[in-house]
């Protein structure tokens, strides 16, 4: 049987706003509500930043914690990850909700330009986040802008400094970072099987990308993300009229390439993540 793929639904994000696209969920009730449909539509990871009332982005945790719990409620067995990539500037607030002990969280491992800023990940903020989440048995998931991050978290796993089994998406498509390139992208995966053969890697592309990185990942036997975090179009003049339309479209192409699409318990036991409590 040819190895099943993980989608991750990206619900939110910190940029995309409801002018930009009214389905994107900015309070927790909707998140919770888009994120159960994304899963019914075969997600099985939910990645989420959470909003102030006035769609800002914010790390309060008391946010997080109400929607880890209506995510554990409506979506029971899905894997909850939650972002440390945060906002311009801030520091160790990244972090502010790990000690929720979500499934998962991101985490950057190395500093790249992003469209209008500097996207700062400086080693001792790194070292404080990776420990954090290994305090808290929280496996990362490591956003690798470049090389140097699959490189680098490879290092810090080998080091014992992430948690739980190795998870790297390769992030290809954000302006002023690493661009969609399909050399490249093969290069990536060589690189992890090579060097880090019992992990696990993912791709996400960024707007009109994204589904085209979902196809090569889903191809190349990875695993994929989607979700209006990373593009609010379905098609070039269609707004996406939810996350779960994104995740739909993403199950059609692992059809296509006759993935199965990983169930929460294939993709907690891929991950090496605890199962679920019963519900
Ligand atoms: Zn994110």
């Amino acid at each position: 049987m040819t190895k099943p793929c993980i989608i991750c639904c990206a619900i939110t994000g910190s940029v995309a706003r409801k002018e930009n696209n009214p389905a994107v969920p900015t309070t927790v009730d909707e998140q919770i509500e888009s994120t159960q449909a994304a899963f019914e539509a075969g997600a099985s990871i939910v990645h989420a930043h959470v909003r102030n009332d006035d769609q800002t982005p914010s790390s309060d945790p008391d946010r997080f914690a109400r929607l880890k719990e209506g995510l554990e409620k409506h979506c029971p067995g899905m894997i909850i990850q939650f972002s440390t990539g945060g906002r311009s500037g801030a520091g160790q607030e990244r972090g502010g909700m790990l000690p929720l002990a979500p499934d998962m969280a991101s985490l950057s491992v190395g500093s790249n330009n992003f469209p209008s800023r500097v996207y700062e990940n400086p080693p001792d903020l790194v070292d404080w986040l990776a420990a954090t989440m290994r305090e808290n048995g929280v496996t990362p998931e490591v956003e690798a802008f470049d090389l140097s991050h699959i490189l680098q978290a490879i290092r810090l796993h080998r080091d014992g400094k992430l948690y739980g089994k190795l998870y790297v998406q390769f992030v290809m498509g954000v302006k002023n970072a690493m661009p969609v390139d399909r050399e490249v992208f093969d290069f990536y995966r060589k690189v992890m099987e090579d060097r880090a053969p019992d992990a696990e890697w993912c791709a996400a592309g960024i707007g009109a990308n994204q589904i085209v990185i979902n196809e090569w990942a889903i191809a190349a036997g990875g695993h994929t993300r989607t979700g209006l975090e990373d593009n609010v179009r379905i098609d070039r003049n269609t707004l996406a009229p939810s996350n779960a339309a994104l995740v739909r479209r993403t199950a059609e192409l692992c059809e296509k390439y006759e993935r199965p699409v990983a169930t929460w318990q294939q993709a907690r036991d891929i991950l090496g993540l605890k199962s679920a409590p019963a519900m």
